[in-house]
Formats: C-alpha cells, structure tokens, sequence
C-alpha cells in the first residue's frame, strides 16, 4: 500500500530488498523492554466506542479527563500576545533564552515561594517545558540508586526510572492509610529516591505537615533524596503546606518539581520548573544544582519567550485571581461528586485539595468491572484504579475536569446507580 507512494517500481523493490536483507548493527536500551505496554487508555477508548456503537442514542459523561478544559486566563493570553508582538519588532526581538529560564520568570516564582513562606534562590530554579519532562530526565544525573516509589502512583516515575535500569521498591497506598504511604513502612530502612506527589495523582490525597516533616527526616537520616512533585499545588484549601520547602530540613534533601499545567491551564502551552536548592550534594560531593544546570545547558534550550511571559502573568496579583477562579470552577465539580459519595456512604480520597476522586468500588467489584457498570449504566466513563499500579486495584479514579453541567449530570446518575 504505502509502496505506490514510491511512484518507481523498481525503487521499491531495492528497498525491499535492503529491509530483508538484514537487522542494523546497533543495539538499542535494553531496559525499555522492563517497561509494561499501557493498555490503559487504549482499552478504555476501545470499549467506550464499542458501547456507543451499539447504544448511539446514549449521551456520555467523560469524568476520566486527566486534562485541564477551561481556557486560558484573560491576562495571560494578552501577555502572550504582547510576547509575540515584540518577537515581531527589530528592536526588541530575542533569540534563544537563557537555559534555566529568564529571570523576570524565575523572579516570579521565588516570589511566589515567599508567598508560601520559603526562600529559594534564583540560581536554584530552572524553567522548563513541563513537570513531566524534568520527572523523566532527572534519572539522567543521577546514578543507580534503590527508588522508593508510592503505589498507586502517576506512571512517570516508575517508567523514567526502569529506563535507566533501576530497582524499584513500591510502598503501598491503602484504605488504611488513606493513601498516604509514611516511612514507617519502609521493610529496609536505607537511602533512596523518593518520590512523592502531593497532593496525589491518581488518589487526591494530601500530606500534612507532620507527614511530610516525617518523610524529610526519613531522607535527613539515610542520606536520601526525595523529589517532590507538586504539580497540584494550587488545589489545596486546608491547612497543608505548598511546598515541601515549607518543611525545615527540606533543602538539605528534596527537589521539587512543579508545572503551570493544573495551575495555570498550560497543558498545551507547556511550562513549569525544578527546583534543585545549592545545599544538595551527593556521597561523592557533587552539587545536584550544577548538575542539573550542565545536563539542561547539554540537552534543552530553554523555553519560548512569549511561554515565559505568559507564565509570568499567571503568577501576577491578577494572574492568580482569574487562574485561582478557573481552579474554584473544578473544585466545585470534585465536592459535587464527594457529596454523593458522602450521602452514598462509599470510601473515597481526595476531591478536596485535588481535582480527583479516587473510590472504593461499591460490592467488592473489580476496578474494570466497575467501569463497565458506570458505562452501561450510567453512561459515565471513568479510569480503573489499577491502570495506576497493582494498589489502585479495586479502585476508581473520577475527575473534576469535565463542565458543571455534565458533572451536575453524573452525579444525578450515580445517585440512582450507587
Ligand atoms: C499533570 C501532571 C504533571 C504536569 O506535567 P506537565 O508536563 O507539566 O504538563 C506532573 N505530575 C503529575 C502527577 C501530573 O498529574
């Protein structure tokens, strides 16, 4: 088929011949076949199509959205434009940006540290196009260490990690601790890399203080790092900390890495940062702020001016307010649906501090079984806990991210259904 294309028969012919011939003599990662194929999405998409086949008349309720759907805030589109327009004028064209990030940006954000009560240098944080890509490539500074990572857990961290040919070790999230794994349950109490999101994807549960005052002391005495991902840091209403920094200790052994995906609505316009403070140094006495600073400076080159302007804007007084009022939109979505849960008597995490709702499945059903219920019966569709890890079985993760009237929609169905 894709042959014709070649318009020369005998062109295609030799490159057949060349493609029989033989296998190419390089070699390629052999951890990547560590890696476990995600059917999740696929399968999910597979059998919500099989469903509206044979039902067209139905009406579906996507709750599964693991991605932002209100639009940009008004100040940080017209600062994204203002962007563009000076990238259009000779006299105030630039070029490529400084690789950590400009400092209008990075100034922006040590301010917004303040406003959380902890105190980051500029020269400890570095931009970049998103949380997912400094997860995935901080593996690359770091040497074969023991991973400590929750169960069930965002994929990222797990995979980046197997890439590189490291062993994991899973401590696991339960109904028991609220899916908030502590270091009292570490088997071998030794170094690691730790990662921890919170609040959490998929579970929207949240450390306290305490809690993580608990983890920083883990890692103080066995010399671990732990990265910290604070992606979903502008969903929490109680009295929780932002940040990790806001722990003392902190800076003596955490990364952390946050985005303005969830915050700011950028998933399509890809921006967030790491922090990596100077007082991290590794057994042989390397800083990790260098390093990370040589490994972007080799292999990134920084992000888009009008990008970082944008951001800039949605970090200003009225930046906050418009996204802070986007953010209040999902919020009110995930308490609709933990109201039902609540009246319904079923155990869930999060749907506050966090646009998820992770739930118990109701009579012991299987997270798939329990998806084709609200399929079929509800017309809701969903993600099954154990698409997250072998803890998220029995489980279900709904989202915050769909319209109010459609969430209003869904609750009303599961009202009837549960
Ligand atoms: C969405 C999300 C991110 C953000 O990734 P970006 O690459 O910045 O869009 C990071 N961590 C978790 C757990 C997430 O769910």
């Amino acid at each position: 088929m894709a042959l014709t294309s070649y318009g020369d028969p005998a062109g295609c012919k030799r490159y057949i011949f060349y493609r029989k011939r033989s296998f190419m003599n390089i070699k390629t990662n052999s951890n990547f076949h560590n890696i476990k194929e995600t059917y999740l999405f696929s399968e999910i998409a597979s059998r919500v199509r099989r469903y509206s086949a044979e039902n067209p008349e139905k009406v579906l309720i996507r709750l599964g959205i693991g991605d932002v759907t209100l639009p940009l805030a008004p100040v940080v589109v017209s600062a994204m434009s203002d962007a563009a327009q000076e990238m259009g004028r000779g006299d105030t064209f630039r070029g490529y940006p400084p690789e950590a990030g400009y400092e209008f940006l990075r100034q922006a954000i040590a301010d917004h540290y303040r406003d959380n009560n902890a105190e980051i240098k500029l020269s400890e944080i570095f931009v970049s196009d998103g949380a997912k890509s400094d997860l995935g490539n901080f593996v690359d500074i770091l040497g074969a260490n023991d991973v400590l990572i929750p169960d069930p857990v965002y994929p990222v961290y797990v995979d980046s990690n197997l890439m590189n040919g490291n062993i994991i070790t899973l401590i696991k999230g339960s109904r028991e601790n609220g899916f908030l794994p502590m270091p009292d349950a570490i088997g071998e109490k030794k170094a690691y890399v730790i990662y921890i999101c919170s609040p959490n994807n998929p579970t929207g549960a949240a450390y306290n203080g305490e809690q993580l005052a608990a983890w920083v002391n883990y890692a103080l005495e066995t010399g671990s790092l732990i990265i910290y991902d604070s992606a979903y840091e502008a969903f929490i209403t109680d009295e929780l900390p932002h940040t990790i920094y806001g722990i003392e200790g902190a800076d003596k052994c955490a990364v952390e890495i946050c985005s303005f995906s969830k915050f700011a609505g950028f998933t399509g316009v890809r921006c967030g940062w790491t922090v990596v403070p100077e007082g991290l140094v590794s057994d042989d006495g390397t800083s990790l702020n260098k390093m990370w600073f040589r490994r972007q400076s080799t292999k990134f080159n920084g992000v888009s001016y009008p990008v970082q302007r944008a951001a800039e804007a949605a970090l200003s007084k009225a930046g906050m307010h418009q996204c802070l009022a986007n953010i209040d939109y999902y919020r009110r979505n995930a308490a609709m649906i933990a109201d039902v849960l609540d009246r319904k008597g079923i155990f869930y995490t999060g749907g506050k501090n966090s646009p998820y709702i992770w739930l118990l499945c109701p009579d012991n059903m299987g997270s798939w079984e329990f998806f084709d219920k609200l399929l079929n019966e509800a017309q809701i569709v969903g993600t099954p806990g154990e698409g997250f890890g072998k803890a998220g079985e029995g489980y279900f993760r709904l989202t915050a991210f769909g319209t109010a009237e459609n969430t209003a929609e869904a609750c009303r169905r599961l009202e009837s259904l549960l």
